[in-house]
């Protein structure tokens, strides 16, 4: 029997790994094996939701090992650490520590992407990233340390106007502009929960972005659009702000005034993991993505595919596929149709990106575009925008768990999120 590995569990790699044990493990036509760092899933845009306390990871997760049993598939904890072509095997490291080769006769990259401080000194030692669900929490547990601390200050001086939380967000795009967004609601949401001290008005939030707008994937028009709700709710965005160094008190534009922080995070881009880079001698790409062909299989080897983030997939428009999940989606399932197709010697299908448009949660509503057929734009904003962005959320829920399961997580999801919101705001100090 066929040994297919997937290693990373993401927004592409678990839809694939369901969709390959549904048809391919079902009827023992192949033994499909997912590997994955992380022994539970979270669906990566919303991970600033995860961050500000408004997701709740415990009612949102998937487990690994349980989706592998309901649709097929093996599971196995461990982190990918190298690769060995000549002897088909992966080699992980498991939770033991140990290293192990596991060998595969078609093995699916999907590792997925990491933050690129694009070398800038002082940003790892001094920044937050928000690469995933472990990282999210961190983020929130810092912010909930600064708040209580900051509490008690404000309990035992009066407060002045200049006492601030200073939060500065460094890469105007998505997640930079939506955790921007949700902060206001957080301190609010601390605030109810005793600390009646606390409000939005004690926050000081800074987007800051180095070229002339913030959200390049979006029409101009729609950007400064959400520019000016961001700054209706006192989130200042610094634009034209080349950030060249990071230290302990903050920020260090080219040009201007330190941007002084009490908590600093980045935002600024992603690229594919470093060691990526070259992996047992296939191509890669600048920011180490493995560069595929249109059928997503490597240029160097067809017996692996690559999806998602960390694949570099040329589109006829000259430019990559972009590290998005709806381009994780659309690679899922044309890799899991070729992989099917190679096992039956049928031809392969090639990828072709359709962009369905972009759009922007700002806590309490929307903005963006969403686009007809990959071309007609069309702008939606308020409630509806907000129904479509939470929507695609619960499409990819739906297609690793089916609807009527989907239907029962969103009912636990929202039992769960009231007990634990209050839980996490109340049980600090
Ligand atoms: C806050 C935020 C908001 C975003 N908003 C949007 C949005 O609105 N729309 C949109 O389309 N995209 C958005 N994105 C981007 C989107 O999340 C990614 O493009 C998408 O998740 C990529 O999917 P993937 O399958 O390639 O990787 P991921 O979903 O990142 O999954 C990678 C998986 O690989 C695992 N892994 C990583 N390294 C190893 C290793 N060495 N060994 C084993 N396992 C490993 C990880 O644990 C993870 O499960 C957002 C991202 C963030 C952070």
């Amino acid at each position: 029997m066929k040994k297919i590995i997937i290693i990373g569990g993401g927004a592409g790699g678990l839809e694939l790994a369901t969709d390959l044990g549904d048809k391919l493990g079902k009827g023992n036509q192949a033994e499909i094996t997912l590997i994955d760092k992380n022994s539970y899933h979270l669906w990566k845009p919303l991970l600033h939701e995860v961050a500000t306390g408004i997701l709740n990871e415990q009612a949102d997760r998937i487990d690994y090992a349980k989706q592998g049993q309901q649709h097929n598939f093996q599971f196995n904890q461990g982190t990918f650490t190298n690769l060995n072509r000549e002897e088909k095997q992966v080699i992980i490291e498991n939770l033991n520590h140990e290293s192990v080769s596991i060998p595969y006769d078609i093995l699916v990259m999907a590792i997925g992407s990491t933050s690129n401080d694009f070398g800038t000194p002082g940003v790892k030692e001094h920044c937050i990233f928000l690469d995933d669900q472990n990282a999210a929490i961190r983020l929130r547990e810092t912010l909930i340390a600064k708040f209580s601390s900051f509490c008690s200050i404000i309990d035992e001086h009066e407060s002045t106007t200049e006492d601030k939380i200073r939060i500065a967000i460094v890469g105007g795009g998505a997640t930079g502009v939506e955790l921007a967004s949700e902060l206001p609601h957080m301190v609010e949401t601390f605030g109810a929960c005793g600390r009646n001290k606390m409000c939005s008005d004690l926050l000081d939030v800074s987007v800051i972005e180095a070229t002339d707008r913030i959200l390049p994937a979006l029409p101009e028009k729609t950007a400064l659009g959400i520019t000016e709700t961001l700054q209706k709710r006192g989130i200042h965005v610094l634009t034209k702000t080349m950030i060249t160094k990071a230290e302990s008190d903050g920020f260090y534009p080219k040009e201007g005034d330190t941007i002084n922080a009490d908590i600093m995070i980045w935002t600024a881009g992603v690229k594919a993991p470093d060691y990526l880079k070259d992996i047992a001698g296939l191509e890669s790409s600048r920011s180490n993505q493995l560069v595929v062909k249109p059928t997503l299989q490597t240029t160097r080897d067809d017996n692996i595919f690559v999806i998602g983030d960390c694949a570099y997939a040329m589109q006829d428009s000259g430019r990559a596929a972009p590290a998005t999940a709806q381009a994780a989606h659309q690679m899922a399932k044309i890799c899991y149709e070729n992989i099917v197709n190679m096992l039956n010697n049928k031809s392969m299908k090639s990828f072709n990106y359709t962009d369905n448009g972009t759009i922007i949660s700002l806590h309490d509503t929307a903005q963006g575009v969403v686009k007809i057929a990959g071309k007609r734009e069309m702008n939606v904003k308020g409630f509806f925008a907000l129904t479509i962005h939470r929507l695609l959320y619960r499409m990819h829920q739906a297609s690793l768990l089916g609807i009527f399961k989907t239907i029962r997580f969103v009912k636990a999801s929202k039992e769960m999120y009231k007990n634990k919101f209050a839980s996490i705001f109340t049980h600090q100090d």
